[in-house]
């Protein structure tokens, strides 16, 4: 039963694209899930540029994402923040950590830490780096587990899985887990609805929270969509970008690749009237979690009525 007649404005979802490129169908599957996930609730659903990783990202992407969610209907609350004017709230964060021993400088290069597999549990640097990185202490058996919407119980060994993970890199940029993790709560995000790629960084993630003292939100991971070889689709390989200019059998293609019934209500004819039909019909319960072929994404007249 939907949950849009009864608002529950303590709901707070977000999509925090990287503006490494174009929107695909995987990152519009999590855009439109995020958003539905959401406003059933009768919740808010908030947007941050994730621009971090500065050398990653290209040039007109933010304002492309975004104009790509307007054409899709999809209405933001709030202001849009980007993560690249928020390094004080992330230095703050980390000089905590740092503070209370958690956190610790590595001078450990990838070619010395090539032989644990890239895991890091204590420094086998030969020499000290200028430009040290910060990693988090991870301690011995520290398995974290929680519930995911659609993947039931997750629990993973994050010292064994992972090792101690990097907050700060050599490079001086901060990690994604640090500023996801901080912005989540300084947005007071109580639902996380993102790809599957990132359910194995939720416990690195919820490590943090605790290390913190933040809340850990609840998360939902949405099924991959994958391309012809089996890889997930990239934003940066500017793998299958969605077409903004006819958004209609996108929006009906990304809704069954949730698990929903496919929707043939004649009235809508603009994205915001699918929208504003599927709000009522989501049905949560219905997200597969098994990955599913990008094409599955792509719109066919078969299953796609338009009028
Ligand atoms: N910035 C990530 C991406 O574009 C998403 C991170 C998240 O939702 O936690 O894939």
């Amino acid at each position: 039963m939907s949950r849009a007649s009864h608002a529950s404005p303590a709901c707070r979802g977000r999509f925090a694209p990287s503006p490494t490129g174009p929107l695909h169908a995987g990152s519009m599957l999590a855009a439109l899930g995020s958003w539905l996930m959401a406003r059933e609730a009768g919740g808010e659903w908030l947007v941050r540029i994730e621009d971090v990783d500065q050398p990653r990202e290209v040039a007109g992407a933010a304002a492309s994402q975004l104009r790509t969610l307007a054409r899709f209907g999809l209405q933001h609350d709030g202001e849009i923040v980007s993560q690249s004017q928020r390094g004080a709230l992330y230095r703050d964060a980390l000089d905590r950590l740092i503070g209370s021993g958690l956190a610790f400088e590595c001078h450990c290069s990838r070619a010395e830490l090539a032989a644990t597999g890239g895991i890091h549990r204590r420094c086998v640097a030969a020499s000290r780096r200028p430009d040290p990185a910060i990693r988090l202490r991870v301690r011995n058996d520290c398995e974290i587990g929680f519930d995911d919407l659609v993947h039931g119980h997750v629990r993973q060994c994050v010292d064994r899985e992972v090792g101690d993970f990097v907050l700060l890199r050599a490079d001086e940029l901060w990690a994604y887990q640090l500023a996801v993790v901080v912005d989540d709560a300084a947005q007071a995000i109580t639902d996380v609805v993102r790809g599957g790629d990132l359910l194995d960084s939720t416990p690195r993630q919820i490590l943090l929270q605790r290390a913190l003292g933040l809340p850990t939100p609840n998360y939902a991971h949405l099924p991959l969509l994958l391309d012809s070889h089996g890889h997930k689709l990239s934003k940066s390989d500017a793998a299958s970008p969605v077409h903004a200019s006819d958004p209609l059998p996108t929006l009906h293609a990304l809704w069954r690749c949730l698990g929903q019934a496919p929707l043939s209500d004649a009235s809508m004819r603009t994205p915001v009237e699918f929208l504003d039909v599927a709000v009522h019909a989501f049905q949560p319960s219905l997200i597969p979690r098994h990955a599913l072929p990008a094409s599955a994404a792509v719109h066919n007249t078969a299953t796609t009525p338009r009028d």
